[in-house]
Formats: structure tokens, sequence, C-alpha cells
């Protein structure tokens, strides 16, 4: 494992991360731990234990931008798990649910403040593993138009 903060810089100065953790911001990043993994994926948040875990081919050839907002979406769920909540209700389809969709809410808003269009939020929400019925799904959950 190893520590966020050696690899993601500057993270503790984003408003959208500070509106998360507030005071605790530098805490919650210094102590955050990171695993890298070579499958092919994007980015998670451990149910066990609260750690991030990358796909290092998505690193390498994910689109900055995208993966910026990952972060602040995986971040979401670091806050989530440190306040006890399950991360992974099976209950529910990804594309609706809740703990995801507060997590896309504040990278959308995130987006928006980037200035992207909604077509280009709505091409980031669009994941390899989706179908367009559930894009669409996740972009009217966090209204974004298609
Ligand atoms: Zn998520």
């Amino acid at each position: 494992m190893e520590r966020f903060t050696d690899y993601f810089k500057g993270f503790e100065r984003v408003d959208a991360v500070r509106e998360l953790f507030g005071a605790q911001t530098e805490e919650v990043l210094d102590n955050l731990k990171i695993e890298f993994g070579s499958r092919r994926g994007y980015m998670g948040v451990s149910d066990d234990d609260g750690h991030l875990f990358v796909s290092v081919p998505y690193l390498k050839e994910g689109d900055e931008r995208d993966i910026y907002l990952d972060v602040i979406h995986e971040l979401v769920h670091v806050k989530q798990f440190r306040n006890g909540i399950h991360l992974r209700d099976n209950r529910y389809r990804y594309t609706n649910r809740p703990t995801e969709i507060e997590a896309y809410t504040h990278a959308v808003k995130e987006a928006r403040r980037l200035s992207m269009s909604d077509k280009e939020i709505y091409e980031y929400l669009w994941m390899d593993n989706m179908s367009e019925d559930d894009v669409k799904a996740l972009a009217d959950a966090v209204n974004v138009r298609y």
C-alpha cells in the first residue's frame, strides 16, 4: 500500500475536497492509502478498510480530467466509509445506489465548475461496462442532459 499524498498532489487545496472533510482534510488525505492494481478498470474504495484502489492501466491511459473527477468521486466514498456507510449495497443497481449518486453528484458539480458541458459530462459518466440505459439512468439521477 502506498500513500495517497505521494501520488496525488494538492488535493488538500481543492474546494470540492475541503467541502467533504473540512478541517480534517489534511488528516484524511495524509492517512489515505492506495493500492495499485494491474487489472484494467477505474478506481474504487474498499468496503473493508476504506483504502483507495486504482487501476494502473487507467492511470496511464485515462484522460487526466476524468482521473481528477474520479478522485473527487472516490473521496466522497472515503467520507461515506468514515461515516460508517456500507458502500456496496447490492439491493441497488450501481446506477441508482445512493452512495454512487452522492459521489457522482459531487463530481458533476466539480465538472461544471471546470466548465464542462453536459455532453462532456455525459461522456465522462459513460464507463466501458455500462449500457446506454444505465448511463441515461445515471445522467437523469444527477441532472445531466443528454
Ligand atoms: Zn463510486
